[in-house]
């Protein structure tokens, strides 16, 4: 069984707790210190539970609580190689950390975590595949399109995580600066809720037990429209998925995901 348990996500912070087979996993620190205790002791968890910190880029809505969260316990931080350079100047001296590469497995406790790269402005990006206990979690943030690949490594897949970000309509009309509406929607931004819908289609299968939505706009999205546009695909695929939005301030209670 895996479950997982995001603690935040929307620009303005994203951290998941994801656990199995007794190893507890957390993804990326972009919320305070306080926040991500906080967060662990709702899961019946502490930071000296962690098996690892995997980050998936640098952006400081995935990585600000590093400094803080590092001083008290050690951690154990796993990251691509350039993405660990900005880390160290963050982590305290005792972070000890793993590089990791996309397209190679990596072993933490009772998971097998593969990394693969994802399409973002930022140094070295990834997106997760998580696996434990013969059950798969696809972990897809912060991409602005979906990369060759992904689709085959993600198959069948039990459970997803995806980023759901704007919706076009509302990115048009929101009154941002051109350039940085731009930035959103090129292949470096981040994924609009029809590329999410896009990429389910490609991978929708039967088992997939539960989709996520997250890293949802509060300018330009709601979670009623990325859900919306979400389950009429699952309905069109005649799929019973359970959908759900990650709140952008809050913890989502723990998904599980078990063994078809
Ligand atoms: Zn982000
Ligand atoms: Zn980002």
């Amino acid at each position: 069984m895996i479950r997982f348990s995001p603690l935040a996500s929307s620009s303005k912070g994203n951290a998941t707790v994801i656990s199995g087979g007794g190893t507890h996993l957390l993804v990326d620190t972009g919320i305070s210190a306080t926040r991500i205790r906080k967060g662990l002791t709702e899961c019946g968890l502490s930071v000296r539970d962690l098996a690892g910190v995997l980050f998936t880029h640098e952006h400081t809505d995935h990585t600000c609580g590093l400094g803080i969260l590092s001083k008290k316990d050690s951690l154990r931080v796993y990251c691509t190689r350039y993405l660990g350079q900005d880390l160290r100047g963050m982590a305290a001296p005792s972070t000890c950390f793993t590089y990791i590469e996309p397209g190679s497995p990596v072993k933490i406790g009772a998971f097998t975590i593969t990394p693969f790269a994802v399409s973002h402005d930022a140094t070295d990006p990834v997106g997760y595949l998580f696996e434990c206990e013969g059950v798969r979690l696809g972990y897809i943030t912060d991409t602005g399109r979906i990369m060759r690949g992904m689709d085959t490594l993600l198959s069948g897949v039990d459970g997803l995580y995806l980023e759901s970000n704007y919706d076009n309509d509302m990115l048009y009309n929101s009154g941002r600066p051109m350039a940085l509406i731009e930035r959103i929607e090129s292949n470096w931004g981040h994924l609009s809720n029809e590329q999410a819908c896009e990429f389910v289609r490609q991978i929708a299968h039967p088992g997939l037990q539960h989709i996520v939505l997250a890293h949802i706009s509060q300018d330009c999205n709601t979670p009623d429209k990325a859900h919306k546009a979400m389950q009429q695909a699952l309905n069109e695929l005649q799929l019973n998925t359970q959908l759900v939005c990650a709140p952008a301030a809050y913890r989502l209670p723990w998904i599980e995901l078990s063994r078809n």
